[in-house]
């Protein structure tokens, strides 16, 4: 294959290339040589294209009989903050993207009233497969993709996690609290602090507890700033 495309493909799937130098002054003996055919994978890099590919492959239940498109995540890897929510809904089963639908808008504005964008945080949900008609997943459902949330939440190291809702709360937190119980408390996931928060899609229903989840949003701000001050200090 042509060389040129090959970079332009490899960059496209995010794959860093490491270009050899062509010219280098100081060794004559080197100006000649054929150009190296070196490609680097960073250890992170590799593990993030093995999840993405182990997760569109998945078929560890029946939602995959039934999904258009896993939803793996989005967002920077690398990002402070990781929102987490329940599961895809139709449309993002239909493009493979986390909360692009009406819920979707609610969280970017949700993000912005806390100064965040979509962009600079990283988004992701409990399961990874629509269920169908938008039920709420099934136990042994949620159990099959948890490792694969794990592992986003090991390769992006967050220093905060919102959790949206009462399935994403009540999964990351393992307990069957009610969300009134959890939201307003700093919780812990593997070490990582944890702020519940209202579900967009609930408060697109309820619009009078906008309010609320204002407070929330408020809660997780402060805890960061907080976290961010004692990361500072030491
Ligand atoms: N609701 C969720 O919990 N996640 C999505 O990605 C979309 C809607």
């Amino acid at each position: 294959m042509d060389n040129e495309l090959r970079l332009q493909y490899l960059e496209a799937m995010g794959i860093d290339v490491w270009l050899p130098r062509i010219s280098v002054p100081d060794s004559p003996s080197l100006q000649s040589e054929t150009i190296i055919d070196s490609i680097a994978f960073s250890p992170s890099t590799d593990k993030w294209s093995q999840l993405k590919a182990e997760v569109a492959g998945c078929q560890k239940c029946a939602l995959c009989t039934t999904r258009r498109n896993t939803v793996f995540g989005s967002g920077n890897q690398e990002a402070d903050w990781m929102i987490v929510g329940e599961g895809p809904g139709q449309h993002e089963d239909e493009q493979g993207l986390p909360f692009v639908g009406n819920a979707g808008g609610l969280l970017t504005e949700m993000l912005r009233s806390i100064g965040l964008t979509r962009e600079e945080v990283y988004i992701a949900n409990i399961i990874k497969c629509r269920p169908p008609n938008n039920r709420d997943p099934h136990t042994e459902e949620i159990e099959n993709c948890s490792d694969y949330l794990y592992r986003q939440h090991q390769l992006i190291k967050p220093k905060i996690i919102l959790a949206l809702g009462r399935i994403a709360a009540q999964t990351l937190l393992k307990t069957n609290d009610p969300l009134a119980k959890l939201r307003g408390k700093v919780h812990t996931f593997n070490n990582t602090p944890v702020i519940v928060v209202y579900h967009p899609a609930y408060l697109l229903r309820f619009l009078p507890e906008k309010g609320k989840a204002w407070l929330d949003l408020s809660y997780a701000l402060k805890t960061f700033t907080k976290i961010e001050g004692s990361l500072c200090g030491d």
